[in-house]
């Protein structure tokens, strides 16, 4: 018997509706290249996304065209986020710092009929415009007085094209299956592979993401999302603060600042912050020296990378700001876990917290997580076994944007191959391991480099560490620690090594460091294994 419940499609404009409704005069702070803080609110930044909406109908393009962008965090990049997906075509957010030859490949590969621009990266798109002549169409993102001399053709200046419409507009009535965005991962081998997101997933996703042990938004919070939009749609940020009516703080181009997002917490009230682990550390660098405390930030979702204990520490010691590590990738929209305490842990000795902290977290309802072994034999929760991990879900994707399935990417049980190794344990905390291509395999027993790292991340004079296995005649591969020496700090090779004393396997402990100025980076802040291991090609282990 089938129920008897309305079957209104999941859509993006549908939040939209929602937030101008609900929460209109919910403020949108933004830092942007033309003012240092610009305010407006939901119904505002609603309004003119509708109106972006009437001018690209106006210029003739179709359902599914693929829209790019190229933009920092601001209010207009969310305007076009709404205005874009909403009337039916695909937001393609791309990420600014990728390789020009990447950037070809991305425009080309996605097919972008229009690009929207930052005018901070104008010179990218006038460098590759010889190779990316199939766009049709550039819009400059800013008023008159802000538009650059440009050698772009068919330039558009954001404001004075959404300046002629109308905000009165109906929104099509999607199918829920329908794209809505696509977002290129930041893959280290290969071409760029596209993630094809829909109406269905993304509101979806947002629902799981506001979630109380999720991200636990309310109309109540000021979120500071220093996750870009250009990836993974800011974790779903743009929905989910729509939804339930979260103030916005767009950091803009001062993302990488400590001092101008403390600057930004302090005095926008920010309950709520979101970013990978290096964005942290400036800010925590800046706070120590300058002596400031976040006081009234309530907690900071941290993912895209593992959490180094120490940043949980003097998050909570420091600031008391509560830490929630999270985990997921570009494929699942992207929250797979989120770390919190289950009721019964809220008292665990502090160490024991910690390493719960330390963890990626619980499996959010939406997401289902396995472990399997080389044979694909599921493995138990034991919180030792570690496997390939792989996830299921209705915010995961199935295929990559034309490939067809020929990534190889999913197994023939319909489960995603996410690349990372994890153990889970039983009360279902989920903890990354390693990348399949970063695991170290030392006398046929596994070591993982991202609990090595995590460990040197403690020591007050290292700034970044990386692990990476490193042929060795006897154990076959043994740990490299590669350490960048914080700024004015000394440490020696000795001290270093004898600094995992008691807390790794003595087996664990690195055959030897290696000072560097600095570690190679992918476009979205993580190391670059594969460059590290390309650039230690020809070390070897002292005798
Ligand atoms: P991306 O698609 O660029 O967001 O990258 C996703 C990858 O980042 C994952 O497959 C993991 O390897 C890594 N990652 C994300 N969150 C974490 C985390 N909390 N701990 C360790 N690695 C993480």
């Amino acid at each position: 018997m089938r129920g008897l419940m309305m079957n209104t499609p999941l859509l993006i404009s549908s939040i939209a509706e929602h937030a101008a409704r609900f929460h209109g005069d919910r403020e949108i702070v933004s830092v942007t290249a033309d003012n240092p803080r610009h305010r407006c609110t939901f119904r505002d930044a609603i309004g003119r996304s509708k109106k972006l909406a009437n001018a690209l109908a106006g210029h003739g393009l179709q359902q599914g065209d693929r829209i790019a962008t190229i933009a920092w965090n601001d209010y207009r990049h969310l305007e076009i986020y709404f205005g874009v997906s909403g009337a039916g075509y695909v937001c393609h957010t791309i990420n600014p710092r990728l390789f020009p030859e990447q950037l070809v490949f991305i425009i080309n590969h996605a097919e972008d009929r229009w690009v929207f621009v930052d005018v901070m990266m104008v010179p990218l798109l006038e460098k590759i415009l010889p190779q990316i002549s199939a766009v049709e169409g550039f819009v400059i993102m800013t008023d008159e007085a802000g538009m650059p001399e440009t050698s772009l053709p068919n330039v558009h200046c954001y404001e004075t094209l959404i300046g002629a419409e109308t905000e009165v507009y109906e929104w099509p009535a999607l199918d829920e299956r329908s794209a809505s965005a696509l977002c290129y991962t930041s893959g280290t081998t290969g071409d760029p592979k596209g993630v094809l997101y829909d109406h269905r997933s993304t509101v979806l996703h947002a629902f799981a993401g506001v979630a109380p042990d999720v991200m636990g938004l309310s109309s109540r919070d000021c979120v500071l999302p220093v996750v870009p939009l250009f990836h993974v749609n800011a974790w779903g940020i743009p929905y989910s603060t729509l939804m339930v009516g979260s103030k916005i703080v767009f950091p803009g181009p001062k993302m990488g600042d400590g001092e101008a997002l403390c600057e930004l917490m302090e005095s926008e009230g920010v309950t709520i912050a979101l970013g990978v682990p290096t964005v942290w550390l400036a800010l925590l660098q800046y706070c120590a020296q300058a002596g400031r405390l976040l006081t009234g930030l309530k907690r900071t979702l941290i993912g895209g990378a593992a959490v180094p204990r120490s940043m949980i520490q003097e998050f909570e010691d420091v600031h008391d700001v509560e830490v929630r590590q999270g985990w997921g990738m570009t494929e699942m929209s992207p929250l797979g876990t989120c770390n919190t305490v289950k009721a019964g842990m809220e008292s665990l000795p502090r160490d024991e917290a910690l390493d719960l902290a330390t963890k990626a977290g619980r499996g959010i309802f939406g997401c289902e997580l396995r472990i399997v072994d080389d044979k694909g034999e599921v493995l138990p929760w034991d919180g030792v076994a570690y496997g390939a991990l792989q996830v299921r879900g209705p915010w995961i994707c199935s295929d990559y944007f034309k490939l067809d399935g020929s990534a190889g990417s999913h197994t023939d049980d319909g489960w995603f191959d996410t690349g990372d190794v994890a153990t889970i344990d039983p009360h279902g905390y989920m903890a990354i391991t390693d990348r399949t291509k970063d695991v170290i395999k030392s006398g046929g027993e596994w070591i993982s480099s991202i609990e090595l790292e995590n460990t040197a991340m403690g020591h007050p004079a290292v700034a970044e560490a990386a692990v990476i296995g490193v042929a060795h005649p006897k154990w076959t591969e043994r740990p490299l620690l590669i350490v960048v020496r914080a700024e004015g700090q000394d440490v020696g090779k000795d001290e270093m090594l004898k600094f995992f004393d008691g807390k790794v396997a003595t087996w664990w402990i690195p055959t030897d460091v290696q000072f560097v100025d600095e570690l190679p980076h992918t476009a979205t802040g993580k190391i670059k294994k594969i460059e590290l291991r390309r650039q230690f090609a020809d070390y070897s282990f002292p005798e």
